[in-house]
């Protein structure tokens, strides 16, 4: 999609990852946090996109992959972005049903060896945590009108065009 339409893409996992990998101060606070499949406190997340903010202010858009998965990271979110004259555009909810994720996931851990995709009771607890904590995002986002559900059943290059085609809708507007 960033190749496509020509955005940055940020994924705060992979961000994080690398710090971990890395071994900074906040790769190693962030570790602990994510091990089991819970959050990294909003602080520290914030923390990476305020910078992400900073070093790309002049890209033409951004994706925000994994990005907000609290209330509170959307509530600030919105706030940093206000203070540079930007919005969110729309919100993609990405919907897969759980075993389908739970299979796509397992099948990524053998490929990726990413400690959080090897375990299907971490799996597990990343569902929960998204239901309980990250779900609430999109009323949020909702309430501002900018959800937009995608079918995650279909395979990638069904979802890259549904996508596709809602970026073009708001491009075209
Ligand atoms: P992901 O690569 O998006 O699947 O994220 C992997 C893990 O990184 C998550 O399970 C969380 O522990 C952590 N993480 C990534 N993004 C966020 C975020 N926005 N807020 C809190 N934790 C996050």
């Amino acid at each position: 999609m960033a190749e496509k339409y020509h955005l940055v893409h940020i994924s705060t996992g992979e961000v994080i990852r690398n710090q971990i990998k890395q071994g900074t101060e906040l790769g190693k606070k962030a570790a602990g946090q994510m091990e089991g499949g819970g959050l990294v406190s909003d602080e520290l997340v914030l923390e990476i996109i305020a910078d992400c903010l900073v070093r790309n202010k002049d890209a033409r858009g951004t994706i925000f992959d994994g990005f907000p998965r609290t209330v509170a990271q959307a509530e600030a979110f919105d706030k940093m972005l206000a203070e540079m004259n930007e919005s969110v555009s729309v919100t993609l909810s990405l919907e897969p049903k759980d075993q389908t994720l739970i299979d796509r996931l397992l099948n990524r851990g053998k490929i990726e060896g990413r400690a959080d995709d090897m375990s299907e009771e971490i799996i597990r607890n990343r569902i929960k945590v998204y239901k309980e904590q990250t779900a609430p995002v999109k009323d949020f986002y909702r309430k501002q009108n900018k959800v937009v559900e995608i079918d995650g059943e279909k395979g990638i290059e069904n979802t890259f065009q549904q996508i596709s085609s809602v970026l073009d809708r708001m491009i075209s507007q």
